[in-house]
């Protein structure tokens, strides 16, 4: 029986905005999840690092899901791979924490690699066991990454594993990163497990295309739809690419990307797109649109005829996901975890590479054939219908009960 678990999220809160800066996939998981399982009575306390000095040091969002943040390091945002010296501060804080408020964790489940390195130490001085996410892996990403991202530090690499050695169970999202933790870390597979993140489908539900496009003031021309940070690693730089051998195939093709820039050479990113646009001469038919409120991305989905996701690698892609539950095909790399999701020519088209023309032979496929189009929506309804928070919750009690017991 599980009562009260710790999440820890050192680097970015579950309450920040998704889709630009450190936020993304992993703190819509975290918010969701939490949401759910307070849901079940289970009390959850997600540990993040104080970056205001303004800001309240303990939030109830709901009952029994509560926010506390701790002191490490300067009380200001830093870039994520500048607080690996504060991990020792974090763990201490969290220590601290439980004893002055009598909490009495079950498991700590850390997400991403340097919250791994704080379960760590929470485990080994509490006594719990402990669960680990990576989110991401730095070895899965540096094989896959652009040549102008920077590699992973050894900071990294060596934390990864040591995190994969202590934790009681390593969660991997899809089967694919369960077998990129055998390939690339070596990792035991009798402590990994998989466990999907889930869609929220009270919000993420197919609607009116021409009423999404009149709240959001776009016009009739088809949409191709990019969602997320704007970051190397994510290829909006293809998106663009793909967009402009689009148009000179059907004219009158619009690119929609909504995110905004993400880490230390997240502005460089921006301007390079905007250079790259002008040189393409597509400028009139490209719009760049901050990041949204999650609940707002519904209207984006179904707002757009296809979704392009021409990412270098994804430990899962919930973008894809949600996508498709409102019915939006989607013309993705195959990377990761995305066939996992996405099944090729039923509910998308999966492209081997990041080549411009593959991908805009893929969206024209989809946008020039109604029919076609039409098929994949469906499909996709269906397939993303696998995917619920209280589905990812019912697993991760079961991954909890079995470390716990
Ligand atoms: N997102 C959002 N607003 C935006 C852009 C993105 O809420 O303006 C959300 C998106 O709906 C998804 C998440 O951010 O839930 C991105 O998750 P994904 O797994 O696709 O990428 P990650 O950020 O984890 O690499």
């Amino acid at each position: 029986m599980i009562d009260q678990v710790a999440y820890v999220a050192m680097h970015t809160s579950p309450l920040a905005l998704p889709g630009t800066g450190n936020a993304g996939g992993m703190n819509v998981y975290l918010d969701e999840l939490a949401r759910t399982m307070s849901g079940r009575g289970i009390e959850v306390t997600i540990f993040t690092r104080r970056v205001d000095e303004d800001a309240p040091e303990l939030i109830e969002v709901v009952p029994g899901y509560r926010l506390a943040t701790l002191r490490a390091g300067p009380t200001t945002e830093l870039p994520t791979d500048c607080l690996a010296p504060f991990v020792a501060e974090f763990a201490d804080g969290l220590v601290k924490w439980a004893s002055i408020h009598g909490a009495d964790f079950d498991l700590v489940h850390s997400h991403y690699w340097l919250s791994g390195q704080v379960g760590v130490i929470v485990k080994r001085e509490l006594g719990i066991p402990l669960a680990n996410s990576f989110h991401t892996l730095g070895r899965v990403k540096d094989a896959a990454r652009h040549p102008d991202e920077p590699s992973s530090s050894t900071v990294r690499l060596l934390a990864e594993e040591d995190v994969i050695a202590a934790s009681d169970c390593v969660i991997a999202s899809t089967p694919y990163e369960f077998d990129d933790l055998l390939t690339h870390y070596r990792a035991r597979p009798e402590r990994l497990c998989v466990s999907p993140p889930g869609i929220d489908h009270d919000v993420f539900v197919p609607g009116d295309r021409d009423e999404a496009r009149r709240k959001l003031g776009l016009d009739g021309a088809p949409i191709v739809l990019f969602v997320g940070r704007l970051q190397r690693h994510k290829g909006p730089d293809v998106a663009v690419d793909a967009h402009a051998r689009l148009v000179e195939r059907v004219g009158d093709a619009e690119l929609v990307l909504v995110g905004g820039p993400s880490g230390r050479d997240g502005d460089a990113t921006v301007e390079l797109l905007s250079e790259r646009i002008a040189a393409h001469g597509t400028a009139d038919r490209v719009r760049f649109v901050p990041a949204q409120p999650h609940a707002a991305m519904a209207d984006w989905y179904r707002a757009a005829d296809v979704l392009i996701m021409p990412s270098r690698s994804e430990s899962f892609g919930l973008v894809a996901a949600e996508a498709q539950a409102c019915g939006l095909p989607v013309v993705a790399s195959r990377v990761g975890g995305i066939p996992h999701i996405v099944k090729d020519a039923e509910s998308g088209i999966l492209v081997d590479d990041h080549r411009p023309d593959d991908l805009a032979a893929a969206l024209h496929a989809v946008i020039t054939s109604p029919s076609f189009r039409a098929d994949l929506s469906a499909a996709a309804i269906r397939f993303a219908d696998r995917f619920s928070w209280s589905a990812t919750a019912d697993r991760l009690l079961e991954l909890y009960a079995g470390i716990v017991g």
